[in-house]
């Protein structure tokens, strides 16, 4: 078995990935996720099976030890449970319910609001109370308007790329000549491709999207839509769906592929990276080359923070400057008083060098670094690199022997550069934001403040965590995704 989630203060959860030993117990969100706690000395804790994909027990209450003697009848409740939340309709049915709406009259295509579905006549009666809306094909076009976004305290939070972000990730892809993208929990980029190739003014683009939010199933057939999950690289139409991304990563033609993946935030990486290799592996198995370290490019959407902990999964990625905006987000959204500096970054295996980042957006070209940055993030002779993550310009520190923070200061009795307002001696984890992570500022003055809890990550209410019931457990075993937020690790 391979650990994997280890926890650089030692405070932590780790995941286990699945080694095809035992197969994991399932939740309704496909097979779970073994968690084991670490406590301070190294000493192993009881493992238990949680939600892969819901950090709220609210959206998925599954918990199980894993020595646990589970019985017959809560097997076959559990089953039953599964079945019950399973989608109404196969991909199959989805696109044939899509074929009949298409064929419509104008005054016969209605969405309906409170249950987030296209209506077919049949179906009006029974929505008659609720409150539908008429449907354009243009409307039809563009799902990710249509639908409401999933909110911010469930798991599946959905945040949209602007305009300007996704034609930037469509622009650079196209540019280096990747004719076909797979869109993991891009829902918007694969509606902004099609719309793209309507306009027939470039070579078309190819898409598949996989996404956990079903809801994106109506709007598309067979060829263009698996209901996936990211946390397990599970499908949850089976063969069926795992055939169609076969059928899409095979370079048939000499046309090449990339991946764009966009999770939620609070989603553990060790996991997401495991499916993206797992991805990878695929790719390579039908591209029949013969070459075995060849990786299928990628592009993973994630706040900077994580830089460090994405580069110990995927060695071969490198972060690029390039800040990456969301519509309906509290905090990574243009403001009016301008723009806004974004945390989210684009983290690839393509050659950075190659990624032309906007001139126009405050993007130049570091020769010696040889990737494009964030003008602000000045060269530095010292470090001989461009240092800043944020976009700000860093300042060196001879006695920590690397740049920092503009706003830190070198602390003498700490022996490394902090806030000025810090708590001597306390370390740096206790410092910074419990929302966000950040280190920057407390949780009160934090813009994130409609977003999900991210109670795990501190180490005090892990802590506390650790005293209470096996109910409060469970709280911390859905909350684990966040404690891998470690603020100390940047
Ligand atoms: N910026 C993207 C959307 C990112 S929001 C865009 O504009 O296209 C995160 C996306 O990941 C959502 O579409 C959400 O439905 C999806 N998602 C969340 N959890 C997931 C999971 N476990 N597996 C697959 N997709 C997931
Ligand atoms: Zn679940
Ligand atoms: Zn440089
Ligand atoms: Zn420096
Ligand atoms: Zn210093």
């Amino acid at each position: 078995m391979d650990l994997t989630e280890s926890n650089p203060d030692g405070l932590g959860i780790e995941v286990i990935l699945p080694d095809g030993d035992k197969p994991a117990p399932c939740c309704p969100h496909g097979p779970t996720l073994l968690f084991e706690k670490v406590s301070k000395g190294g000493n192993a804790g009881r493992r238990f099976y949680a939600c892969s994909a819901c950090r709220d027990r609210k959206d998925c209450n599954f918990f199980q030890w894993e020595d646990e003697k589970v019985s017959e009848a809560r097997l076959l409740a559990r089953e039953a449970e599964n079945r019950s939340k399973r989608q109404p309709f196969t991909q199959q049915e989805y696109c044939k319910r899509l074929e009949m709406f298409v064929s419509l009259p104008p005054d016969k295509k209605k969405f309906c609001e409170d249950c987030q579905t296209l209506l077919l006549p049949a179906e009006h009666a029974a929505h008659a109370a609720h409150r539908t809306a008429g449907v354009t094909a243009a409307q039809l076009r563009r799902p990710s308007v249509l639908l409401r976004p999933l909110d911010n305290k469930k798991s599946h939070a959905q945040y949209l790329f602007t305009n300007r972000s996704a034609l930037f990730l469509l622009d650079a892809l196209a540019s280096l000549g990747y004719g076909k993208v797979l869109c993991v929990g891009a829902p918007r980029l694969q509606e902004l491709i099609k719309l793209r190739n309507l306009e027939q003014k470039q070579k078309p683009m190819k898409s598949l999207l996989l996404d956990i939010d079903f809801r994106y199933a109506q709007f598309y057939n067979q060829e263009e839509f698996c209901h996936y999950n990211m946390f397990n690289h599970h499908f949850f139409d089976g063969e069926a769906s795992s055939a169609v991304l076969d059928a899409f990563l095979g370079e048939v033609g000499g046309e090449k592929v990339v991946m764009v993946a966009d999770p939620p935030f609070g989603g553990l990486v060790k996991p997401l990276a495991n499916s993206f290799s797992l991805i990878s592996q695929t790719w390579r198995k039908l591209q029949n080359s013969g070459q075995h370290n060849v990786q299928m490019a990628m592009m993973w959407i994630f706040p900077y923070f994580f830089e460090p902990r994405i580069l110990e999964c995927l060695p071969s990625f490198t972060m690029l400057d390039y800040q990456v905006d969301y519509d309906n987000h509290p905090l990574y959204k243009h403001g009016k008083k301008g723009r806004r500096q974004s945390p989210v970054r684009v983290f690839t295996n393509i050659s950075p060098k190659l990624i032309v980042l906007p001139k126009e957006e405050g993007y130049r070209f570091c020769s010696i670094c040889e990737r494009y940055v964030c003008t602000l993030n000045k060269h530095c002779a010292k470090c001989n690199i461009c240092p800043s993550k944020d976009g700000r310009e860093w300042k060196h520190c001879s006695s920590c022997e690397k740049c920092v923070k503009p706003s830190w200061k070198h602390c003498q009795s700490c022996g490394c550069c902090a806030l000025p307002d810090h708590s001597c001696g306390r370390g740096q984890e206790k410092e910074g934001c419990f929302t966000c992570g950040s280190l920057e500022h407390k949780r009160k003055s934090c813009l994130l403040k409609e977003a999900p809890r991210r109670t795990g990550f501190h180490k005090k209410t892990s802590q506390r965590d650790r005293k209470k019931s096996k109910v409060k457990r469970f709280v911390l075993a859905s909350s684990v995704f966040l404690s891998i937020f470690s603020p100390s690790c940047f």
